[in-house]
């Protein structure tokens, strides 16, 4: 379990979530970026928020070296899964998706995906997480109407 905080929030994020991250990190010249969404679990006074599950990319997701884009109907359908299949416990918490870079910084581009994706409200939520994964660090993103505050951790060990 991997444990960060912040605002006033603590954030965690279990090993199945890391090992996702870590087994899809781009660490070769050729690989694409990779992402998807993150599912977890918000405690009831919102200080707490549990990341348990993350998609892997699907055929239908576009993706480059320097770029990913997931597709909208089959993050919904995974929505819906993981809320029937967890009792109704598991919802939508956010995006991740990977960099082809040691440090992890999210880009300008990436910035105004999260914002419009808030903005739109396309998925009802008070705030969305941004992991960015990249070779060696973990960017961890908290945007809402405030914007993003951020941690960077070094989760991953540079070549394993
Ligand atoms: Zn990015």
């Amino acid at each position: 379990m991997l444990r960060m905080e912040i605002r006033d929030k603590q954030i965690f994020l279990t090993e199945t979530v890391i090992d996702i991250f870590r087994q899809l990190r781009q660490l070769e010249q050729q690989g694409n970026e990779k992402g998807g969404i993150v599912l977890g679990q918000i405690s009831e006074d919102e200080h707490q928020i549990l990341v348990c599950r993350a998609s892997v990319p699907g055929s239908q997701d576009r993706n480059s070296r320097r770029s990913f884009h997931r597709d909208r109907k089959k993050a919904q359908q995974i929505i819906e899964h993981e809320f029937h299949n967890s009792g109704g416990k598991n919802t939508y918490l956010g995006e991740w998706h990977t960099h082809l870079a040691r440090e992890a910084t999210p880009s300008p581009r990436d910035i105004r995906m999260i914002t419009r994706q808030f903005a739109t409200n396309e998925i009802e939520v008070k705030f969305i997480l941004l992991f960015v994964v990249a070779q060696k660090e973990l960017f961890v993103g908290l945007f809402d109407a405030h914007g993003m505050s951020s941690v960077v951790v070094e989760a991953f060990s540079a070549s394993t």
